[in-house]
């Protein structure tokens, strides 16, 4: 079995992530969306509210499951037999910062592979945090996420 963790915040996902996740699903047989919850850091979103939305886009993908974690990546990733580790690529900044953690990994865990796929270009230049920002100045982000969510992550009445 080919079990991959998508790890992330995923405050909120957008359709650079919904992309990466539909291009990885025939490469693996499972893939565990992987929402990290670390404790000191600030989150626009409630996890659970960012895990429903997920499990909705994707409500009719048997091989996607949603699951909230706190700690290293890769202790998620035993835990629940995964042997990949799914990445997106946008920038050389995000592979210099990848290709550390992907090396750290190797050396705890040798088994756990990382895979990166390059970011559609079209999509590329979304994330998250440029997202949150629109946001807080009230700008309209309709464009950049999913359409099922694009009315509750607009009203914002959810944020934390
Ligand atoms: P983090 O909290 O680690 O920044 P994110 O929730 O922003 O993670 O993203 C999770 C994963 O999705 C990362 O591997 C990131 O590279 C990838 N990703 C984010 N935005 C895009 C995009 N526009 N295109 C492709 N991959 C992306």
């Amino acid at each position: 079995m080919r079990v991959a963790v998508f790890p992330g915040s995923f405050d909120p996902i957008h359709i650079g992530h919904v992309d990466m996740i539909q291009r990885a699903l025939p490469l693996f047989d499972q893939i565990i969306i992987g929402i990290g919850v670390n404790s000191q850091k600030k989150y626009l979103f409630p996890v659970e509210t960012r895990k429903s939305w997920i499990e909705e886009i994707f409500s009719n993908e048997k091989k996607i499951c949603v699951i909230t974690y706190q700690g290293l990546t890769i202790d998620f990733c035993k835990q629940h037999h995964a042997n990949f580790i799914l990445r997106g690529l946008r920038t050389s900044a995000d592979f210099e910062f990848e290709r550390a953690i992907a090396q750290m990994n190797q050396a705890l865990h040798r088994d756990i592979e990382t895979v990166f796929l390059i970011a559609n270009p079209s999509l590329s230049m979304i994330s998250s945090s440029i997202v949150r920002d629109i946001l807080l100045h009230r700008g309209d982000v309709a464009q950049f996420v999913p359409e099922e969510i694009e009315d509750r992550v607009m009203l914002n009445e959810d944020r934390e």
